[in-house]
């Protein structure tokens, strides 16, 4: 199937243009370019208008992505808007900030010689998965090929992961195995890994803030789990976590958690910038426990500055201004700062546990409470109530809340569930309209039952 592929039809294949200035054609073509251009101001309203049907970011409580900025921000994305992070000869400086901020990672992330690993700026988690498994994928060759084993069978354990590991998979056939869920459970368990793994296994994923629950996997056990597997069999499985939004969070409020480089396993973190690291969309990170982690085959040594700057990564050219942004929070926030911002979303995020667990109808899976700042939840008698979560979903967005809707994956496929994301600027106030909108209506579907055929059921729904 083409991507945005439109339907051929004539009569919605032009914009009528609202503004009424002279010097404007009534109707603007969709789908070829006007043989004329438009003045900056009519080009930029007319674009600027049909935006607006855009939902609202900020009441976005489904995305883990940032959606608030601060106006220094803006500014230095502004100024940077003309900055090719791949050109290290020409931004040096921008390239100076990139590595200052994979140390600063690496140290956050407590690595052996922070300053000494390997790592990069990514555009998301999702390529810095893509990087972290082609190195597992290498490294776990290289060791087999020098043990003279076939190395054409490669495999990949984890929990329920987020799409970007089963594209890694597929991409660069790897097969992935995806632990299922136990019955009442809302991630894996490590006992359940060892049964999963052999010979072929390029290593375990750890999700730290699942995308189904928002709870952190157990990378500590996960660890000790293929520690003892190593002990049994010889076979050393290296760990990677995935920490696109945990990776931002865990450091700051939950420093007793051990998931990070002080487990030697952890060979590998990826997180999102994006995402609890508050930066602008578009960057994520990866780093190496050590630089020896990283199979020198995949990476690309520019000599530009001095033969130390290497490069490793999907994409070529990638605006800088993100990185820059990223640097830019380290030192405006520090420590305290990103503490401060993500317990008061945790705070938030306890705050709506605690109410919407008041309305009969809903049973809390995660309450806010020692992972992501975000709840997690369902209906208790899903059968019985008279509406469904999807239900629920589409109520609430007549007042603009996006709340995502969705099965939990295998196997518990049965159960739907909600999910809140508490990210900054989903202030308190907020939340408390927001409670107020879902009992509202909730109060409004006890009292006007949706009816559901079982052919349909909730089929076609599909809220992630
Ligand atoms: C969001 C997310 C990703 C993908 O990250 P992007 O930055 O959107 O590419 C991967 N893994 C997890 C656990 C996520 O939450």
């Amino acid at each position: 199937m083409p991507l945005h592929q439109v339907k051929h039809d004539h009569r919605n294949a032009r914009i009528e243009t609202a503004h009424g200035a002279d010097d404007l054609e009534r109707y603007i073509p969709k789908f070829h370019m006007p043989q004329k251009g438009l003045a900056p101001q009519a080009a930029y309203d007319l674009i600027h208008d049909e935006l607006l049907l855009d939902g609202n970011s900020r009441q976005n409580l489904a995305t883990f992505c940032t959606t608030w900025v601060d106006s220094e921000v803006r500014k230095l994305m502004d100024e940077n808007i003309d900055k090719n992070m791949i050109d290290k000869d020409e931004y040096p400086q921008t390239a100076e900030i990139e590595s200052r901020c994979v140390h600063i990672l690496a140290d956050l992330w407590n690595a052996p010689h922070a300053v000494g690993t390997a790592g990069c700026s990514t555009t998301g988690s999702s390529e810095a998965a893509m990087l972290g498994g082609l190195a597992l994928k290498w490294n776990w060759r290289k060791r087999r090929a020098a043990a003279g084993k076939p190395t054409d069978r490669p495999n990949l354990i984890c929990g329920p992961v987020q799409v970007c590991w089963h594209k890694f998979a597929r991409y660069f056939d790897v097969e992935l195995r995806e632990i299922p869920l136990k019955p009442d459970a809302v991630c894996t368990t490590a006992d359940q890994l060892a049964e999963f793994c052999d010979e072929n296994t390029i290593g375990v994923v750890a999700t730290l803030g699942v995308t189904f629950t928002c709870v952190y996997e157990p990378v500590e056990e996960f660890a000790k789990a293929l520690d003892e597997l190593q002990a049994k069999t010889g076979l050393d499985i290296p760990l990677h976590v995935d920490g696109a939004s945990g990776g931002f969070v865990a450091p700051f409020l939950h420093q007793g958690v051990k998931w990070d480089f002080r487990l030697p396993r952890v060979k590998s973190i990826n997180t999102s910038g994006h995402k609890y690291g508050l930066s602008p969309l578009g960057v994520g990170w990866i780093v190496w426990r050590e630089a020896t982690d990283l199979p020198e085959e995949l990476v690309f040594n520019v000599d530009y500055l001095g033969g130390n700057m290497a490069t490793f990564a999907l994409n070529f050219s990638r605006p800088g201004g993100e990185i820059i942004a990223q640097y830019y929070n380290f030192l405006r926030l520090g420590r305290n700062g990103y503490t401060r911002i993500h317990q008061t979303c945790a705070d938030t995020a306890a705050m709506l546990a605690r109410e919407l667990a008041e309305i009969a109808h809903i049973e809390m899976l995660y309450d806010g409470q020692g992972a992501l700042p975000a709840v997690c939840y369902k209906l208790k008698a899903p059968q019985k109530c008279g509406f469904t979560m999807y239900d629920l979903s589409e109520r609430v967005r007549m007042r603009g809340w996006q709340i995502a809707s969705y099965p939990l994956p295998a196997n518990r496929q049965e159960t739907v569930v909600q999910r809140i994301l508490v990210r900054h600027g989903v202030t308190g106030d907020m939340a408390s309209l927001l409670v107020e909108d879902i009992r509202r209506a909730v109060k409004h579907l006890e009292k006007n039952p949706v009816h559901h055929s079982e052919a349909k059921g909730s089929a076609g729904h599909h809220g992630r």
